[in-house]
């Protein structure tokens, strides 16, 4: 073998692992079926000429706020984050719009209940201990007491934590907003871990953008790893393990396309377990060249990098609730991000654009343009007339774009609590396959969904590397 180790699939993830391992003197290469590296970190004029958008992620808390993408010198490679004015807003039907400061007192005058503040501050004043723990491998806690006090709030459904620990509409609707992230039924376990946790992230780091796009992120890793000797194949496409060169292989895809690529060196229990992996909802997101910024009837929302739209924590609930059971709502949770606001350098003078997605079944293929936009019109009269072009993604199409989202889940798999430490199945390492040459390293491992690159760093860690 030509190579210590391979990965397959350049995402975050994937390019995580691999420099780790170049950092750790192996050498490696990554092969991407698409003709530019990015997986779902990626930027594109989808619309028209000089309209860059996210093709998929667009907000970036958990990379700003992680240790493993501070550890890497990316600013040289060429990325620079934006911190919007206010890192949310969350929209409520007839009255102001919800701002989430990153600081909390302010924050907690927003939602008319000093406690918001005092609940959150022991958590935020933990925030990277907690980020360590709550994202590193299944096993023992480095932080076991933090960990049990998060454990005990995070571990109740988002609904019934929004009214134990938050008093008025407002604090439960910001916090129900985050929840909704989850892609989970407010009702149910974890839905409240991940809103808390990004809830904190917002107050701790704000949702950071790059200038010029997400795909900075993915370039400037891509860099670095050829800066330490890494190299990287675009255009190729494993469809069979024996296309690989290399000792070691981290695959970072689905599990569904580890099992096409590589089942045959897999024993036959494992693949049958790994097919009963289960897939959460899907999006359908719709990019869009706007002629002037979003009329939003509150101001102060035009502040925001990142918008929730949808109202109180009872509507929210009900409409992530018709999702789970397979249906389509016409007041879907919408969320929103409107990146022209701080960055120029992202459409032609004066124009801009803005990205927005709605949660539905896992496959879906039916337009929810109306939906979303009579939910933005709610907010914004007029948003109509500040449109110049649309570009939309239903569930197959971004299927077809990255075969890792399976039925446009973007999650790389449900966020139930069942598979919230133990995807794809239950074992000793999740990362690692009874093959002790196979490994996984996406989104489908832990933590999960997300450009944070834990995913990768984790699965070189579970193969003893570092
Ligand atoms: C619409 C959408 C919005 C999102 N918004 C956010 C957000 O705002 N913030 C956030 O943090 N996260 C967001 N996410 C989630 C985040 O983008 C993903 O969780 C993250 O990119 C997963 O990284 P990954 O490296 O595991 O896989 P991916 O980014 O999916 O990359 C996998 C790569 O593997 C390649 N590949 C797959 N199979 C093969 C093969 N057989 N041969 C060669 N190459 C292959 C694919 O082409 C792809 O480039 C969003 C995702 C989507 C889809």
């Amino acid at each position: 073998m030509s190579n210590d180790a391979a990965v397959i699939g350049a995402g975050p993830n994937g390019l995580a692992a691999a420099i780790t391992l170049a950092r750790a003197g192996r050498s490696v290469v990554v092969y991407e079926r698409a003709e530019t590296v990015g997986g779902s970190a990626r930027s594109s004029e989808l619309t028209l000429p000089g309209y860059l958008h996210d093709v998929c992620s667009a907000a970036h808390p958990m990379a700003v706020a992680g240790e493993f993408f501070n550890s890497m010198p990316l600013h040289e490679h060429g990325l620079e984050w934006i911190r919007p004015e206010f890192p949310v807003a969350h929209l409520l039907p007839e009255q102001d719009a919800v701002i989430q400061h990153t600081d909390l007192e302010e924050t907690a005058r927003e939602v008319n209940d000093l406690a918001y503040a005092a609940e959150l501050r022991p958590f935020l004043d933990r925030f990277s201990d907690l980020l360590r723990n709550g994202t590193a491998p299944p096993g023992l806690p480095e932080n076991p007491v933090l960990m049990a006090r998060f454990g005990l709030r995070a571990m109740i459904p988002a609904t019934t934590l929004a009214r134990l620990l938050f008093k008025t509409e407002r604090g439960q609707a910001l916090f129900a907003g985050h929840a909704c992230h989850s892609c989970l039924p407010l009702s149910q376990s974890p839905s409240a871990a991940i809103g808390l946790m990004l809830q904190l992230a917002a107050h701790a780091v704000n949702f950071p953008m790059p200038k010029g796009g997400a795909g900075r992120i993915t370039t400037a890793m891509a860099s670095y790893l050829e800066s330490l000797g890494g190299r990287i194949e675009c255009g190729v496409d494993i469809g069979h393990i024996n296309q690989v060169d290399a000792e070691q292989v981290f695959f970072c895809t689905s599990p569904r396309d580890m099992v096409r690529i590589a089942g045959d060196l897999l024993p036959s229990n494992y693949v049958s377990r790994l097919s009963k992996f289960k897939r959460g909802p899907g999006v359908f997101k719709v990019d869009y060249a706007l002629k002037e910024p979003i009329p939003w009837s509150d101001p102060r929302v035009a502040r925001a990098g990142t918008v929730h739209l949808a109202g109180t924590i009872e509507q929210l609930a009900a409409s992530e609730a018709t999702v789970a059971q397979g249906g389509h709502t016409d007041a879907p949770f919408v969320l929103l991000t409107q990146p022209t606001q701080f960055d120029t350098t992202r459409a032609p003078e004066g124009g801009h654009i803005a990205w927005a997605y709605v949660h539905v079944p896992n496959g879906s293929t039916l337009d929810q343009t109306q939906a979303l936009e009579a939910q933005i019109e709610r907010y914004a009269p007029g948003f109509g007339d500040v449109v110049l072009q649309r570009h939309t993604m239903n569930c197959a199409q971004m299927e077809a774009y990255n075969p890792n989202y399976v039925g446009g889940d973007v999650n790389g798999g449900a966020n139930t609590l069942d598979q919230l430490f133990t995807r794809p199945i239950a074992a000793l390492s999740p990362y690692c396959t009874p093959n002790p040459r196979i490994f996984l390293c996406s989104a489908s491992v832990p933590p999960g969904g997300g450009v944070h690159g834990l995913g990768g760093f984790n699965a070189v860690r579970a193969a003893g590397i570092v």
